[in-house]
């Protein structure tokens, strides 16, 4: 007997099926508004008080700020940048410009006057929201080409006046405190954010409303970032950086308390700021700890209510880690990319780990961790060939998912990193059979001596483990003789000392000797890109010729 399968009906694939609602950040804002009204966003002022609300004052104040925004003409498309350090009105930018359906483009305050202009052009914003102690920056920048059809917004008390720009405060003043939000389509355009340009011009990845949210829930999950209501949670990574790690929208989804640093980020500041909010959980790059782990030493000081140091943004150093972890401090290490909206993985402990040696799960949880849901991933060798998952054979990592940007925001051009579906993140990497992935450099910071590869992470590494170093930086210099030589550019903490011979001698404790620096060159600080990252593109024009070629 013939059977005919029943054939499927295209019109009628909805029915019986379940909503098909746009996934929005308004999901985001109206559930943070229906059940965690009552808990509170802290927020450091520039002259160093600090504002209080509560999530249902915020979202009064975002209703005013969308009616506002529209009263100055921003359609639904348009860009409106930010300018601002992490505080409650930057949070307010964040949803509603996006829930209007315009894009927040989230411009990093630390570019020089010449790339602050470029962005602003690049994105062509309509509307520019600066705070008040970030006015003299912007007008550094209009001094090099002025934008007179741009909209300026103050936020905040200014010392030097903006011609022409209004105050945001006096915007907001009589606005309705709701809003009607129109529906929109969740792959529109929510946020716009440029790479921080070790090489070359930045470049632009817009964040839809979908992989917003799909990525709130992605990074927030209990072996991600694993943020609950009751936590209290402090980014001191910038809200001009990828999203601040995506905290914006995380924080506010699951209502925990907010403390927003502003602009005050030296270590006394943030270490008051960790005592007297009781926070639980803080995000940033490891520089910030460093300066914080010193300060706690100095006075011998514990914060017993921290739970969790979330680092990332550049490989954590174990002695940080070690360091941390002696003052009850753990730290999850986090690895992401601005393509990726950004959180790629958290390393936490896995079943099979948890009855390990201590040795065995610190080696696991210094490595960058495990993948998110939403990412899939290949790591391939030279040939194109996928690595070995022993945790030692490395290769250039390719990711994929509903996070991650396709293409960059108006380039064109067809480049090589996005490929079959995956993008290229340029990191070289191992990943090993629990699936901890751990880098081992960027492709371009390896060095390569007489054809050999050498990490600059791991030498750095080696390096910021001597107790008289704060932090260290390895590039590769042209050499005569073996093509390529590994230098490293060292700063010392505050009181300590130590000669390059002596730091030859450790360094060759820990690692092959054919990998030992050439030459050790001390300096006060090493430079640093906005974000706080070594600008290793500044060291290797500045030593390009130390090893002689
Ligand atoms: P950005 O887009 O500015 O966030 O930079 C992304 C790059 O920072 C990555 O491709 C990595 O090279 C580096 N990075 C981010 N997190 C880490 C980490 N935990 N360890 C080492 N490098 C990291």
């Amino acid at each position: 007997m013939q059977t005919t399968r029943p054939r499927l009906d295209p019109s009628a694939a909805s029915a019986g099926t379940m909503m098909d609602v746009p996934l929005t950040i308004r999901w985001i804002f109206e559930h943070n508004q229906r059940s965690h009204g009552m808990r509170e966003v802290v927020s450091r002022e520039d002259d160093g008080s600090l504002f209080r609300y509560t999530y249902a004052d915020f979202g009064a104040r975002v209703a005013q700020l969308a009616s506002a925004l529209v009263e100055m003409g921003i359609r639904p498309g348009d860009r409106v940048a930010s300018f601002g350090w992490n505080t409650h009105r930057h949070l307010e930018l964040y949803f509603a410009v996006p829930m209007i359906g315009a894009i927040l483009h989230t411009a990093n305050i630390r570019l020089f006057p010449e790339q602050v202009c470029w962005v602003f052009e690049h994105a062509d914003d309509k509307a520019i929201f600066v705070d008040g102690s970030l006015v003299p920056a912007v007008a550094r920048a209009l001094a090099v080409r002025p934008a007179s059809s741009r909209q300026f917004v103050v936020m905040g008390a200014s010392q030097v006046e903006l011609p022409g720009a209004l105050d945001y405060e006096a915007q907001l003043a009589g606005q309705p405190s709701e809003f009607e939000w129109p529906e929109l389509d969740e792959r529109s355009g929510a946020i716009l954010c440029y790479t921080s340009a070790t090489t070359g011009d930045p470049k632009g990845v817009v964040f839809t409303h979908r992989s917003t949210l799909l990525h709130a829930f992605a990074a927030g999950m209990a072996d991600g970032l694993g943020l609950t209501q009751r936590d209290v949670v402090m980014p001191v990574v910038p809200m001009f950086h990828v999203n601040a790690w995506g905290i914006p929208f995380l924080v506010p989804m699951v209502g925990a308390k907010l403390v927003l640093p502003g602009a005050k980020l030296d270590p006394a500041s943030l270490i008051d700021l960790l005592e007297r909010e009781t926070v639980t959980v803080s995000l940033g790059v490891p520089t910030v700890w460093l300066a914080v782990r010193d300060e706690m030493e100095r006075r011998d000081l514990r914060l017993p209510a921290l739970k969790r140091l979330v680092i990332g943004g550049s490989a954590v150093p174990p002695s940080l880690f070690d360091d941390l972890e002696k003052r009850g401090v753990r730290t999850m290490h986090a690895w992401g990319m601005t393509e990726m909206s950004p959180i790629g993985t958290a390393s936490q402990l896995t079943a099979d780990l948890e009855s390990a040696s201590w040795d065995v799960q610190r080696a696991a949880l210094l490595k960058q961790g495990r993948f998110t849901p939403l990412v899939a991933w290949k790591i391939l060798d030279d040939n194109g060939e996928p690595v070995p998952h022993d945790g030692k054979t490395a290769g250039v990592l390719w990711v994929r998912g509903p996070a991650v940007t396709r293409s960059y925001y108006r380039l064109d051009e067809d480049l090589p990193v996005f490929k079959d579906g995956y993008f290229m993140t340029g990191d070289v990497c191992t990943i090993d059979r629990l699936g901890y992935l751990q880098l081992v450099d960027r492709t371009k910071d390896l060095v390569k001596s007489g054809g050999e590869w050498i990490s600059s992470v791991d030498l750095e590494n080696a390096i910021m483990g001597h107790p008289a170093v704060r932090e260290a930086a390895v590039i590769g210099v042209a050499h005569p003789k073996w093509v390529e030589r590994p230098i490293a550019v060292v700063a010392l903490r505050e009181g300590q000392s130590v000669d390059e011979p002596s730091l030859r001698a450790w360094i060759g404790e820990r690692v092959v000797k054919w990998q030992i620096p050439d030459r050790i060159v001390f300096v006060d600080a090493i430079p640093r890109t906005g974000v706080g990252k070594f600008l290793k593109r500044e060291l290797r024009e500045r030593y390009k010729d130390l090893l002689g070629v």
